[in-house]
């Protein structure tokens, strides 16, 4: 049974709030991440830890947050033992998080520092969860935004728990949220699906996302469009539904066909049926039948892959 009591009234712990920050190969971004956040930290007048994730960065990122540590004390540094992606990098810092609320955040400074104040001033006016909406996505090419778009429509169509449009991970969550999350038990971490999922009273604030600072995106196309597919798969599974639909209508259609085909050579005589449309089912049927086989394989294969159980991520070191 998971405890659902933790108000921010009754806190459990000194740390009041844990940023998660996620960092893979980002040597260029540390220092011009911690000048800005540093310089706001100072007006952040309650407990703060930073809980830094070194997703098997292969550059001197970790070096770099050493040495940050002699600075900000407050920081803990997570290594991982290699790269295991973003959202292994956010359920690390979930688990080790102490906050009574955290925020999960870019170190490309792309997810402003300036919102933490107002996010920890909602959360303390009583709401569990704070999203940071962007307002517009005029920083990202035409093919990205409608890419995007298509990705919400479907996935909001076909999941219960819906996404909030144009919501990343930057957001706060209160510390009962997080219990939520930590207590899924899945392997294939789609992050915005699970906070999703959690739900609890939300509050939203907009805000313009600025270009990455220093560096480059770890994402390309391809990646983007695994991590729909995983988002979709994970949170539904109409997807499988579709081709008993479609199957249902397509033996209809051949029914009505063949009746047809059958009356006409009884009344007309018999004539031979043309080879275009003969050529045209047969393709359209082998292709739906793969297409549909391939989707069935994706399900399997997560199926698969939760029932080995591994762990999500594995931690080389703890440095505090
Ligand atoms: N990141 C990570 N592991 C990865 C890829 C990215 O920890 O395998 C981190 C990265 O260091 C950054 C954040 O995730 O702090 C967002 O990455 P990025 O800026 O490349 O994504 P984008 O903003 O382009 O969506
Ligand atoms: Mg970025």
């Amino acid at each position: 049974m998971i405890k659902h009591s933790v108000s921010k009234t009754a806190k459990i712990s000194d740390v009041d709030v844990s940023l998660v920050v996620p960092f893979y190969n980002e040597a260029e971004s540390v220092d011009v991440f911690f000048d800005k956040l540093g310089a706001l930290l100072k007006k952040i007048d309650c407990p703060i830890e930073i809980l830094c994730i070194n997703d098997g960065s292969q550059d001197d990122t970790l070096d770099r947050l050493i040495k940050k540590k002699e600075i900000f004390h407050c920081i803990k540094i997570i290594d991982f033992s290699r790269n295991f992606g973003k959202d292994a990098a956010l359920t690390a810092g979930l688990d080790f998080a102490k906050g009574n609320c955290v925020i999960p955040m870019d170190c490309d400074l792309q997810d402003p520092p300036e919102l933490i104040a107002e996010m920890i001033n909602k959360w303390k006016s009583g709401y569990d969860v704070v999203l940071a909406q962007r307002s517009d996505r005029s920083q990202d090419g035409f093919f990205k935004r409608i890419t995007a778009n298509l990705f919400y429509k479907i996935y909001n169509a076909m999941s219960e728990a819906k996404l909030p449009e144009n919501v990343g991970d930057f957001r706060l969550l209160d510390r009962k949220v997080v219990e939520i999350i930590n207590a899924c038990p899945e392997r294939k971490r789609f992050m915005k699906g699970l906070f999703a999922f959690a739900g609890f009273k939300t509050a939203t604030i907009k805000y313009k996302r600025p270009p990455r600072k220093k560096g480059e995106s770890k994402w390309d196309y391809w990646k983007l469009w695994d991590y729909a597919l995983d988002g979709i798969t994970s949170f539904s599974t109409f997807p499988l539904k579709i081709w008993t639909y479609l199957g249902v209508l397509i033996t209809f259609l051949a029914f009505v066909r063949g009746f047809w085909i059958f009356f006409r050579a009884i009344f007309f005589g018999i004539d031979v049926p043309g080879y275009a449309s003969l050529m045209t089912a047969i393709l359209f049927l082998g292709g739906t039948q793969m297409i549909s086989l391939g989707l069935i394989g994706e399900y399997v294969g997560r199926i698969y892959i939760e029932s080995k159980q591994r762990p999500i991520y594995v931690v080389n070191d703890v440095i505090e």
